[in-house]
């Protein structure tokens, strides 16, 4: 029975007539839902004030958002998360018009309490380290976890109340993973898609979660009709995950679960390459590009830029140039890092002491090699805006991204983008999802600091020619899956999707093919009756050879099918 369903799909995807690259589904509302707005809103004196978050994947899904809009592909759209802030019940309904007025908006509203088990407790103690492959620094607690389905009911109730079914759904990343299921029992007919924009770590790491936790966050997952991941690594440990705790296999990426097809895919997220790669052209970036590049005068630049995060691997960046100060003396004086740490998750225990070892680390490079007129760590702890972080990435000449563990990181995408003359070189981890797109950027392990320190030697004597060669084909790979075209090849996938679903659901026999069916029966003088089994004289089941059909009551074997 399975094996004849999934050898339909394959038919019908092969068939399927594909809908246009640009426009997969522009008369249908697109919902997306992610755990915060892609603004942040303050309250003072009873008026709201909105400000733009930082993020990159808001920043990517903006991008997206507006592109459609301007060029009329998109019917309409609504974004749905948290506002970023509790916000008293008697504002609520006020938050609610002006969000939905200025940014087609629509709050989600959590208590700090709430706000505290599921954000900092289960979403960044618990999900975040473990994915990230920090088992050590995983909390495994029971109230996280309520908490964690608690919310995830609360962005399910809230989107009831703005749901038609017609719409199309798209949820983002770790903090709804059971968002998809609920939805899913509340409205089967919705089409629902689901990514993950962190790694999704092998069966072994996962593994580690309790029992419960693992099965349901799982069963949450396959509530989406499309999965999407970074890369085929995260896809892989997704799949295998799914076949060896659920037992659900897969062929081609496409999960038979007990009623409908899922589907799995790859997705590298990309960049908005348009937007960087005009930047630098840009009166305002130009004129900052140039100051950077007086103040530093002979020195090369290095920059690096993260959220203050353990995942980043910024300690061993320092290491590594350390590393490489002390080997090769002679560039001394002639490199600076230029260190951008953006606060993150202030208040937290293991963030705050990271930021003083950072300092602390900063302060030894600093007081070992500089000299009056050269510092070697230009550190800074604050975000970037824009058009600030465009005149950096063109001002440097190598980006240093060390990251033990990324989904994607989108650093090192923006500044070969915005490198448009091709002199820059990108040292990158083969940590970061981003490194499988990226090969001609200088390739690295982060826990090796002797590598670091060996590839900022070979990226300040790397050739000019060969410079623009490797980045040429990088930037030819970015500019051609951009963010529009990741967010395009996701949303047209899902409406695929749901077309090999509708082809295979079964097809239930009506009145008029019973009564022929019977008919038949009677007349014919030699019967041979072809039964299925499982799914047909038994419920379908886990291990279809430990199910038995009841017996039938009556000899007569029309009644089977009266
Ligand atoms: N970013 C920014 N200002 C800063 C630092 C970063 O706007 O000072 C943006 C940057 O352009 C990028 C995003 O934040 O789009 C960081 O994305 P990435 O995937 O590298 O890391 P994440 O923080 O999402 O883990």
């Amino acid at each position: 029975m399975v094996r004849c369903a999934i050898s339909v799909v394959h038919q019908e995807n092969r068939f399927t007539v594909t809908k246009d690259d640009k426009e997969p589904m522009t008369n249908r509302r697109l919902i997306v839902v992610s755990n915060r707005l892609r603004f942040n809103v303050s309250v003072s004196d009873g008026q709201f004030e909105f400000h733009d978050s930082a993020g990159g994947v808001a920043t990517g899904l903006a991008s997206y958002i507006q592109f459609r809009r301007r060029t009329g592909s998109l019917a309409e759209d609504l974004w749905v998360g948290w506002p970023g802030t509790s916000v008293e019940p008697s504002l609520r309904e006020d938050l609610k018009k002006q969000s939905l007025a200025a940014y087609r908006s629509y709050p989600v509203f959590l208590s700090e309490e709430e706000m505290e088990q599921f954000y900092f407790g289960f979403c960044n103690s618990t999900i975040w380290p473990l994915f990230h492959y920090f088992p050590s620094f995983t909390i495994y607690q029971t109230s996280f976890w309520e908490q964690y389905k608690h919310v995830n009911q609360i962005f399910c109730d809230s989107l009831m109340e703005v749901l038609d079914t017609n719409d199309v759904v798209w949820i983002h990343d770790y903090h709804l993973m059971l968002l998809p299921s609920l939805l899913k029992a509340h409205r089967p007919q919705l089409s629902i898609g689901f990514f993950l924009h962190i790694p999704f770590p092998s069966f072994e790491i996962f593994r580690l979660l309790p029992n419960e936790w693992r099965r349901e966050i799982l069963e949450g997952l396959l509530g989406a009709d499309l999965i999407g991941f970074h890369n085929y690594e995260y896809t892989h440990h997704f799949l295998q995950c799914v076949l060896r705790i659920l037992g659900y296999e897969h062929q081609l990426a496409q999960i038979l679960t007990s009623d409908r097809v899922v589907k799995v895919d790859t997705f590298p997220m990309g960049i908005d390459f348009e937007k960087f790669s005009t930047a630098p052209a840009d009166p305002e970036v130009h004129e900052e590009e140039k100051k950077i590049r007086s103040t530093l005068s002979e020195v090369t630049g290095i920059l690096s830029v993260d959220r203050l995060d353990y995942s980043k691997g910024i300690l061993n960046r320092l290491e590594g140039y350390e590393s490489f100060l002390e080997a090769n003396p002679e560039y001394q004086g002639k490199v600076a890092l230029i260190m951008i740490v953006v606060p993150s998750r202030i208040g937290v225990r293991e963030y705050d002491l990271m930021k003083r070892q950072i300092e602390e680390m900063v302060g030894k490079i600093n007081g070992r090699f500089g000299r009056v007129q050269w510092t070697p760590v230009l550190y800074q702890y604050r975000h970037v805006p824009f058009k600030s972080l465009a005149a950096l990435y063109a001002a440097s000449d190598i980006c240093l991204v060390t990251p033990l563990r990324d989904g994607m990181n989108l650093i090192a995408k923006e500044y070969v983008a915005a490198r448009t003359d091709g002199a820059g070189v990108l040292i990158l981890s083969e940590m970061a999802g981003s490194a499988k797109e990226l090969p001609e950027g200088i390739i690295i392990n982060p826990n090796n600091r002797a590598e670091i320190a060996q590839a900022l030697k070979e990226a300040l004597e790397t050739p000019l020619p060969e410079r623009k060669r490797r980045n040429q084909i990088m930037q030819r790979r970015l500019k051609r899956y951009d963010v529009m075209r990741w967010a395009n090849d996701f949303i047209k996938s899902l409406v695929d999707v749901r077309e090999i679903q509708n082809h295979i659901q079964a097809k239930l026999l009506g009145s008029e093919g019973r009564r022929e069916i019977i008919e038949r029966y009677h007349r014919s003088h030699r019967r041979a009756l072809f039964l299925d089994y499982d799914g047909t004289l038994t419920p379908l089941a886990r291990y279809p050879a430990t199910v038995f059909p009841k017996r039938a009551r009556s000899a007569d074997p029309a009644s089977l099918v009266r």
